[in-house]
């Protein structure tokens, strides 16, 4: 999940929202401030007490359902922290704020499971609170790898981590880790002890980062060794990130979170990079990007695929009638319905202009063909809305055989030329390799 600090003011979806939050607290104006920025900025649900019994009875009647929860430490008749003992309890992630942290209280707290401390002071203090929460609840979608041969420092590790609600996978060697990377694609980051029988740390990373890009996934060595050089090694190796044990655990905290928003901003670079901005499909760049290695990867299972290529049918006149703004509409509208029939089945990508690419996967030559002719007419009855009043326009079809080894650009290539035939035959229609054949047959 993308990792969003600010408020949503955009009215844009932000993945919290439903969500249950208990609130601590026993200022009204500080809770109705909380309640106001979480629930109308984010779509949250929060329960607030002001009391410990409020507490227990709000846990005794509704256990286990909260997602995150907020806690001032200075609450009147539980100077020492009994409302965040209890929540802990039921191992629910808290967020402890409080007015006075001296040294010894912020040990005191971070040796407890909470999730992260704000000090509320200042006008800022809302603020930090609420993007602590955002950060702590937009980790629930990252995962980690820890990889460590001693257990104990693995399960610490885990224990720190899944506070912070990443998910966590751990492992016992290299060659572990790299099985597992092998088979799951979804890893942000990997915390990699350096000391390990068989494969130690550094070569790990190395090999991690013949399979892995740095962009794609981080990684934080670790070792206890006094050697100072381990720093410099690792990051030579592929690594982004080094520390000594035995850790900070703050310091650890805030360089994964660091770590992990970075996987973050490039993946919401990258796919704003795939995407077309006036239809949202995918572009013309990811379709070449992405689609060769689909091809060979069906190749390999044995898999049928075709490649259609689709017009517009008339489009410049449409434009010319009715604008370009009006041709926008309908561009979009068109991309709507392929996106709709397409799924998650078949990679589309607007190609350019009013012309759109399909690669259809896992489906015979027939059925490919079959499933076009189901595109063109669906497009044929639409209706599009327009402040021009209600338009029709019809779409034309090429459709190619992925069967034979070829360069991806040759199956678009054919498939374009079946395209041009569609339209020289009187447009709205498909035509394919079997429907010149079928032409052949029937003047002979
Ligand atoms: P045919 O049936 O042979 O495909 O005719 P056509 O008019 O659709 O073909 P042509 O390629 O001549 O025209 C495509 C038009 O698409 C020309 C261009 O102005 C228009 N076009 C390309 N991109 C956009 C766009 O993003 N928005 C709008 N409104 N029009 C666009
Ligand atoms: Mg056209
Ligand atoms: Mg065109």
């Amino acid at each position: 999940m993308p990792f969003r600090i600010q408020d949503n003011r955009s009215g844009l979806a932000t993945g919290f929202e439903g969500l249950e939050i208990l609130l601590v607290e026993d200022s009204r104006t500080y809770t109705a401030a909380l309640k106001q920025r979480l629930e109308g900025g984010f779509g949250m649900r929060v329960t607030a007490c002001s009391t410990l019994e409020q507490v227990q009875s709000t846990l005794e009647d509704m256990p286990r359902r909260f997602a995150l929860s907020l806690i001032d430490l200075n609450l009147p008749g539980a100077p020492a922290g009994e409302a965040l003992d209890l929540i802990l309890g039921q191992s629910i992630p808290a967020i402890v704020f409080t007015a006075t942290f001296s040294d010894l209280r912020r040990k005191q707290i971070l040796t407890k499971h909470v999730a992260d401390y704000v000090l509320k002071d200042g006008t800022d203090a809302i603020d930090n609170l609420v993007k602590a929460s955002a950060r702590i609840l937009s980790n629930r979608g990252a995962h980690v790898l820890v990889v460590d041969d001693s257990m104990t420092m693995r399960e610490m590790l885990s224990e720190q981590l899944m506070r912070q609600l990443y998910r966590v996978t751990q492992v016992d060697s290299g060659d572990a880790a790299l099985e597992t990377l092998e088979s799951n694609n979804e890893f942000d980051l990997a915390v990699i002890n350096y000391l390990m029988p068989e494969m130690n740390g550094l070569v790990l990373v190395e090999e991690i980062r013949r399979r892995r890009e740095y962009d794609r996934m981080r990684i934080i060595g670790l070792s206890s060794l006094e050697d100072r050089s381990l720093t410099a090694r690792f990051l030579r190796a592929g690594a982004n990130d080094f520390l000594h044990q035995p850790v900070v655990i703050d310091e650890f905290r805030w360089r994964v979170a660091q770590n992990i928003q970075t996987t973050n901003q490039v993946r919401q670079l990258r796919e704003l990079a795939a995407r077309d901005y006036l239809t949202g499909l995918f572009n013309r760049r990811h379709f070449f990007e992405t689609g060769p290695r689909r091809v060979a990867q069906a190749q390999k299972q044995g898999q049928p695929q075709s490649m259609a290529v689709i017009d517009i049918d008339h489009f410049k006149r449409l434009n010319d009638t009715y604008g370009h703004e009006i041709g926008d509409v309908v561009l979009k509208a068109v991309a709507n319905q392929l996106r709709e029939l397409c799924g998650k089945d078949h990679l589309l990508a607007r190609l350019g202009g009013e012309e759109f690419g399909i690669l259809i996967s896992g489906r015979s030559f027939a059925e490919a063909r079959y499933f076009c002719e189901v595109v063109r007419s669906a497009v044929e009855l639409m209706p599009i809305t327009t402040d021009d009043g209600v338009l029709k326009v019809t779409i034309s079809i090429g459709l190619a055989d992925v069967a034979a080894r070829e360069t991806f650009d040759n199956y678009l290539n054919a498939a374009d030329q079946f395209l041009y035939m569609a339209k020289h035959a009187g447009r709205n229609r498909v035509f394919s390799e079997a429907d010149i054949v079928a032409k052949v047959a029937g003047a002979a």
